[in-house]
């Protein structure tokens, strides 16, 4: 197979991959699944250690340069090290990974060591009741932890916030202050529907609602220029360590520059993150697929990639998974 680039038919070039190590998780959010839980998937329908390493090598070939490793959580995968290990080793240019920060702290100074390149870190309020109320769990003092572990690493950290009307907008403003203190991005995210449950957020607090929250009590805010690709749309406010951003993730604002790829616990890739699925790759290689057949399935599965999240949206059912089965 020789070396190519993944191109979609609006003509844009596809080098992201985000990798859902596992569906499961210890907390709770109110946004990413029930109370209860989802059903998890069996292990033996999860990629294995060996069928992941074999996809992220295959990718690198059509030209993936980024890897994200995301989950549910992903620190509760056990091979986790071993896989990051591997891959620090790969083609690939650059590895993040996105955590809740509970099982994180531990793990920190290898993390380090291997290079990973940023780690994004949810975090949906400074009040540990409020903390409490959202994730369902008593881990923020751990979270924080985690928090300030990596900074005194020195490791890029951007920080998730998923905006919610009645639960943490008041929230807003002291987690924008983290960034005055620390060189961190944090970013404020419009909640999506997948919760696991089918039912849509009754009140969104969408990006223009949380731009004027931060433009009231910081009338420096201004825009800076982000990367290609890039979801959030970024903010300075002068004397700020850090930057803010903001995440359009349901208005979908950002859509035309995409250049991701996703892949689920179950191995199902997703072209959009608003898309049911495309094929399963677990499956086709146990069928016994050549890395070439496998090439040419994804090559055409990204050729015919949605225009944007709401085409993607249109052509499946209504949306009802939780997010910890495609990792964000
Ligand atoms: N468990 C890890 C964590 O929470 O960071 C990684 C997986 S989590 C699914 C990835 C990201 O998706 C997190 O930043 C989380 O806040 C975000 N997320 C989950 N459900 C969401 C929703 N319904 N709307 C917007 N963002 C969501
Ligand atoms: Fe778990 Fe992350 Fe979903 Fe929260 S957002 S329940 S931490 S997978």
């Amino acid at each position: 197979m020789s070396e190519q680039v993944l191109k979609d038919g609006y003509g844009r070039t596809i080098n992201y991959l985000r990798l859902a190590v596992t569906d499961r998780c210890n907390l709770r959010c109110f946004y990413c699944m029930p109370e209860e839980g989802i059903n998890y998937v069996r292990r033996s329908e999860l990629l294995t250690y060996e069928e992941m390493v074999r996809l992220v090598h295959l990718l690198c070939e059509l030209g993936v340069e980024k890897l994200r490793i995301t989950g549910g959580e992903p620190f509760l995968r056990k091979d986790i090290m071993d896989f990051l290990r591997m891959m620090s080793k790969s083609a690939l240019k650059e590895i993040h990974m996105t955590t809740n920060g509970t099982l994180t702290y531990q793990h920190i100074p290898v993390l380090k060591s291997l290079g990973v390149q940023s780690v994004n870190l949810s975090l949906d309020s400074l009040d540990s009741q409020r903390f409490f109320q959202i994730t369902r769990r008593d881990s923020f003092q751990t979270v924080m932890k985690t928090f300030h572990r990596l900074m005194e690493f020195e490791i890029p950290t951007k920080i998730n916030m998923v905006v919610m009307a009645g639960r943490n907008t008041e929230d807003i403003i002291p987690m924008a202050g983290l960034a005055e203190k620390y060189p961190v991005s944090v970013r404020f995210i419009e909640e999506m529907p997948f919760n696991g449950t089918g039912d849509t957020p009754v009140e969104p607090w969408d990006h223009v609602m949380i731009r004027n929250r931060l433009e009231q009590h910081f009338p420096s805010l201004r825009k800076i220029p982000t990367k290609p690709g890039a979801t959030a749309s970024h903010l300075h406010v002068d004397g700020f360590e850090g930057n803010l951003g903001i995440i359009a993730a349901y208005s979908r604002t950002f859509c035309g520059t995409c250049n991701r790829l996703r892949v689920t616990p179950k191995g199902v890739l997703r072209t959009c993150l608003y898309d049911e699925g495309v094929f399963n790759i677990r499956e086709i290689m146990r069928q016994g697929a050549t890395d070439t057949q496998l090439a040419d399935l994804i090559i055409d599965a990204v050729a015919h990639k949605a225009k944007d999240g709401f085409e993607a949206e249109s052509q499946r059912s209504r949306l009802s998974e939780s997010m910890s089965t495609i990792g964000g």
